[in-house]
């Protein structure tokens, strides 16, 4: 029998709230049902209501909140905290039925920003930080296809990457320091250190340097199986990255690799100082309709060793739902970016008349000048064109102006966004919505990934970082009907370990949440994870952090809690 999370109360929040106030939490404390209804939800397909919500109004009020939970969970085992930001996140790791801390009401301000690094609190939204960078003429790349949505905050926790990640990377790579409230209550800058600096925090002999200490003997130790344990695709966003902690070569020891990525199970982050790179003045598009995906193995050969910014892809699903939820564009561009993408799609129109291509590839190049631009995408058609035919790629655009090649970056960014909004009695079930697997293995995958989804008949559109191999697939269901529901563990089963034959990983950007978590002895046998388990308790002893994520979750509690209304 499913136990509904809104039957569940827990004890002793009344006394929390108290405990607050007299502490004097400056911050909003909030019980209604109406709060935390909203906060039941993020973009996944579970619910959690949680008791309170909590709007910590600067970093004090984070510590003195963390330092009552911890003190308080001796009395109250099921008392927990877990960090909220946008609440996009796909995988069900921003909801949890104790407290939610959300960072967006006042952590809002951006800090310094040069055009090599800027600092910014948590809450502040990508879009909002962009702006300020862009003053400088700098970005930081590795923003997700939410990026008009989240938070860079939200960036940080779930590791997040994007288009751009083939050619950057991704979040991790681009964390200079963050400010984190560990479990004891106060506050820690986190960066990289040299092994002096490391034997200095370790000599402490305090919480902090104990938190060092330890995560340092635990990489020694088990050195070589932490290696190993690596995941070989270019993006992952599964357990934590302790292969890139301690470093015996370079004698780096990088706790925020341990942070980022963490989706707040080791701490809250309060601050973060992320490195940007300079935007490039010019950028360009070639676009391919593959008509049928048996060479895309020796296409995406091709187009890699050319070094795009970017190599992203939707299939025909995706461009059917485009054309079919044009009234949407309308509405989200207004009428007069939407005529201009009319008129954008009457060239394509043409390639579609002679057939719905299965897959759209787009490559990006980037460079100082449009010559530059013009004579990388100029060699890559070039190449591919003279095989046209085998390849039967029915129709090669060269497209070097944003405006035209708008169109396909609205369809590519917006499909999830637009089936969350928009279709009937189903609903977005991202289950399987993150698989990466090495792009060599991709025609044989992606046939078989096929065959797995419609055996399942799944409604489901494929996009994607041809890239990196990282694709998002987001099948609609009908989740209240429990036959539907049942497909859910069969369909991810069958799904997962077609991903893990070939040496993939579950996920590349969106992180383990709810929905993976459970899945990371697959993903990296168990006496990695007894290393993750190990991991946890030296950063949160009690378990007050984000319970039910990464080392901790597992299925059975997932599944109950997977949403049964709309
Ligand atoms: C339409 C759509 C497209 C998406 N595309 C991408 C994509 O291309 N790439 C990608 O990586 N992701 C993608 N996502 C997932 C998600 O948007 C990103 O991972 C994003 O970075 C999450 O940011 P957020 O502010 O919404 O965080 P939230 O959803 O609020 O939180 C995400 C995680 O971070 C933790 N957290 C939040 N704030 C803090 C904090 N201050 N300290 C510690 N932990 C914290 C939460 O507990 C949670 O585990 C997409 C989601 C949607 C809805």
């Amino acid at each position: 029998m499913r136990k509904s999370s809104k039957t569940v109360k827990l004890k002793g929040m009344q006394d929390i709230t108290e405990k607050l106030k007299q502490l004097n939490f400056k911050g909003e404390i909030d019980d209604s049902a109406e709060t935390r209804d909203f906060y039941s939800h993020d973009a996944s397909l579970f619910e959690i209501q949680p008791q309170l919500v909590v709007m910590p109004q600067d970093s004090s009020d984070v510590q003195m909140l963390i330092g009552l939970v911890g003190k308080e969970k001796a009395n109250n085992s099921s008392l927990s905290v877990t960090a909220r930001s946008a609440g996009t996140d796909m995988a069900g790791g921003a909801i949890n039925d104790s407290i939610i801390v959300d960072f967006t009401k006042h952590f809002t301000t951006i800090g310094s920003v040069s055009s090599t690094e800027a600092t910014s609190q948590p809450g502040v939204f990508y879009r909002d930080f962009e702006k300020e960078t862009l003053k400088h003429n700098a970005i930081m790349p590795s923003y997700p296809a939410s990026r008009d949505l989240c938070t860079v905050g939200g960036m940080v926790a779930n590791n997040a990457g994007g288009e751009k990640s083939l050619e950057y990377g991704k979040t991790k790579d681009f964390v200079n320091e963050l400010r984190v409230v560990f479990s004891d209550g106060n506050e820690y800058m986190v960066r990289p250190l040299t092994k002096q600096e490391l034997d200095a925090k370790i000599a402490q002999g305090d919480f902090e340097g104990n938190i060092y200490k330890q995560i340092y003997e635990l990489c020694e130790a088990s050195y070589d199986v932490i290696k190993a344990a690596r995941p070989t695709v270019s993006k992952n966003s599964m357990g934590y990255t302790l292969w890139e902690v301690w470093d015996r070569e370079t004698g780096i020891f990088d706790l925020t690799r341990l942070i980022v990525g963490s989706e707040g199970t080791l701490g809250f982050v309060t601050s973060l100082t992320y490195r940007l790179v300079p935007t490039r003045p010019h950028s360009g598009l070639l676009v391919m309709f593959l008509k049928d995906i048996d060479k895309l193995g020796e296409v995406i050969n091709i187009v890699l060793a050319h070094k795009p910014a970017t190599f992203e892809s939707f299939d025909d699903a995706t461009l059917l739902l485009s054309i079919k939820f044009m009234p949407y564009f309308l509405k989200m561009l207004g009428v007069k970016a939407f005529i201009k993408l009319l008129f954008g799609l009457i060239p394509d129109a043409a390639q579609l008349i002679r057939g719905i291509p299965k897959l759209v590839l787009m490559v990006e190049f980037n460079g100082e000048s449009v010559d530059e631009v013009k004579t990388k995408i100029k060699a890559l058609h070039k190449e591919l064109g003279l095989k046209r035919a085998y390849y039967e790629i029915n129709g090669i655009e060269e497209d070097d102006s944003e405006i035209k090649s708008e169109k396909f970056w609205i369809m590519r960014r917006q499909s999830f966004q637009l089936l969350r909004k928009k279709v009937k009695d189903k609903h977005t079930a991202p289950f399987i919505d993150d698989l990466v697997v090495n792009p060599e293995y991709l025609p044989q995958f992606l046939p078989e990934l096929r065959k797995i989804i419609k055996k399942y008949n799944l409604f489901a559109t494929i996009t994607g970082h041809m890239g990196d191999g990282n694709f998002h697939i987001i099948p609609l269901m009908k989740l209240e009907d429990p036959r539907e529901r049942a497909k859910l563990l069969p369909a991810m089963k069958e799904v997962n370990e077609l991903v893990l034959k070939y040496h993939g990983s579950l996920s590349g950007e969106h992180n383990d949440g709810l929905v993976r978590g459970p899945w990371l002895e697959q993903q990296f046998g168990k006496e990695t994870v007894d290393l993750f388990r190990g991991v946890k308790h030296i950063f949160d002893p009690q378990n007050i952090f984000n319970p039910h994520k990464k080392s901790d979750a597992d299925w059975d509690y997932s599944f109950g809690h997977i949403r049964d209304h709309f």
